[in-house]
């Protein structure tokens, strides 16, 4: 009986689960939370130290419960594009790492002219945002002068958590990535599978600095933990890493995770199609030496609108109580929210936008507002599903994961307004899964297409097509509210 672990260096928690092959299952996990500050309004930085530390703590732990079991390799996945610039002879990190959400280098980016915005999207699929790594990279050997002079020394290291945390784990000895992570950066040609020479002249990042990049399956270096040393093997993205939890590798397979925000991954095969509508194009993954791309969506809030209602609010008491309550009535009354907090993202692409609710009367209550909230949610995800269906891809099925798709009221009509069923897997931990199955792919244990065997169906929500007509027209109201949430709906 083999354990592998999976290590998942999340955004707010680094967290490692102990995973038995032969049940099929996470027999033990620990977490460790971490740290983020906000120095600046609309910046985000976090200590790769701290995030170092935290990982080896709850590694070690893991290997404390498997004792004298059998542990085959440690697979790895990690929040993407967060950067971390390091000094490739201490292997100390020489300022805060860049979080993903930071919006320092926005205006660097809206500053990019045509010609460069769309060799970007051509060469690594991204639509040109402070999002991605390379503008975070460019702000650091700017701004920080340790950068300047390692970078004049040979010894500077630019990469994102997965290629720190693996630089530290194995002393130095490597300096890697995976295609997945590589192509969050701005700077990976995700068609020929290497940076890109000609992104990266023109942004006046060298080489040099940047990690070797390796399929999701390979082999990334060697840990020594308590009296072990177990390879790694297998990284990919978060979000990646959930497809293939998912066991999502055909084309029009793909998942939704309804976290804080919505985030969707559909595989698109061996083909990467350039979006019309402001989807991303991206790696899915790189396995047994084939690239599968995806398309892929996303909304900034989700699970947020739950938490405003509970802690902005006052509303509800906890999360789970919405569910209740969305029930407790038989439509929302006329009442539609827009959960545009910071803008809205695809299709519109809005910094400016602005949440809102709309269609309140006298007769309005709790129940509605929270029932408008939840709808919100889904119809979200029927646009991000409408405009990956506009590019071709065929879409028979969802599956599901993240903290709120807990809420059988959401997924119900989360299926009833995409008309395909929502299959909810009895795993919800679908990113660290993910990691899992790339250790053992990696490590030969299993082969591509026993995947999915690994993945058990929980719940299957079916679409009631009696309430196909009511849901379009709901869905058409919220798109009008959408409308009147945009800075400027005439555009
Ligand atoms: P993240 O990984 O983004 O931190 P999680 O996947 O842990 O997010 O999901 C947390 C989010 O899910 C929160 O925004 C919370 O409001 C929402 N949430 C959790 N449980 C429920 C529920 N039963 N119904 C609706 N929303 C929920």
């Amino acid at each position: 009986m083999k354990y592998l672990i999976a290590l998942d260096a999340g955004t707010t928690s680094v967290r490692a689960f102990v995973y038995d092959l032969a049940e099929k299952k996470f027999v033990y996990r620990a977490q460790q939370e971490v740290g983020q500050s906000f120095p600046q309004p609309g910046w985000v930085e976090q200590d790769a130290d701290e995030i170092y530390y935290k990982a080896a703590y709850v590694l070690n732990d893991c290997l404390r419960f498997a004792g004298e079991k059998e542990v085959a390799g440690v697979g790895f996945t990690n929040q993407r594009e967060t950067t971390v610039l390091w000094d490739r002879e201490t292997g100390e990190p020489i300022c805060p790492a860049i979080g993903w959400q930071c919006r320092r280098t926005s205006d660097w980016c809206r500053a990019l002219d045509d010609a460069t915005k769309a060799l970007v999207r051509a060469r690594t699929g991204l639509v040109p945002d402070a999002y991605f790594s390379a503008s975070k990279i460019l702000w650091d050997l700017e701004h920080i002068p340790a950068a300047k002079r390692l970078l004049a020394e040979g010894r500077l290291c630019a990469g994102t958590v997965d290629s720190y945390l693996i630089f530290k784990f194995t002393e130095g000895r490597s300096f890697v990535t995976d295609v997945t992570n590589a192509s969050r950066t701005m700077l990976y040609n995700i068609h020929t599978l290497d940076w890109d020479e000609e992104l990266l002249a023109r942004f006046g990042i060298p080489r040099e600095i940047l990690p070797e990049v390796r399929a999701c399956d390979a082999r990334f270096g060697e840990i020594s933990l308590r009296d072990r040393v177990l390879p790694i093997a297998g990284l990919a993205g978060d979000q990646q890493a959930a497809l293939i939890g998912q066991g999502c590798l055909e084309v029009g397979e793909g998942k939704i995770t309804y976290g804080t925000g919505l985030f969707l991954l559909f595989s698109t095969g061996a083909r990467a199609i350039a979006s019309s509508n402001g989807l991303l194009t991206t790696i899915g993954c790189r396995i047994g030496g084939r690239t599968m791309y995806a398309l892929e969506g996303s909304a900034f809030h989700a699970g947020s609108g739950v938490q405003w209602l509970r802690d902005g609010l006052g509303l509800i008491p906890n999360a789970a109580e919405t569910q209740t309550l969305a029930e407790s009535v038989p439509d929302s009354g006329g009442v539609v929210f827009v959960p545009a907090f910071t803008g809205l993202g695809a299709p519109y692409w809005d910094a400016e936008a602005r949440a809102l609710f709309a269609g309140i009367t006298r007769g309005t209550t709790r129940a509605h507002l929270v029932r408008a909230v939840l709808e919100s949610i889904a119809f979200e995800a029927r646009e991000l599903v409408d405009c990956i269906r506009a590019e071709g891809v065929n879409i028979s099925l969802v599956r599901c994961d993240g903290g709120a798709s807990a809420n059988d009221f959401l997924m119900q009509c989360q299926a009833d307004v995409l008309g395909v069923p929502v299959d909810r897997p009895q795993e919800r931990e679908s990113t660290a899964l993910g990691a899992a199955m790339l250790c053992a792919l990696s490590l030969g244990l299993v082969d591509l297409h026993s995947l999915p065997e690994y993945r058990f169906a929980g719940q299957v929500f079916m679409p009631n097509f009696a309430r196909k007509d009511v849901c379009e027209a709901e869905y058409r109201t919220y798109r009008t509210a959408v409308r009147r949430a945009l800075l400027r709906p005439e555009e």
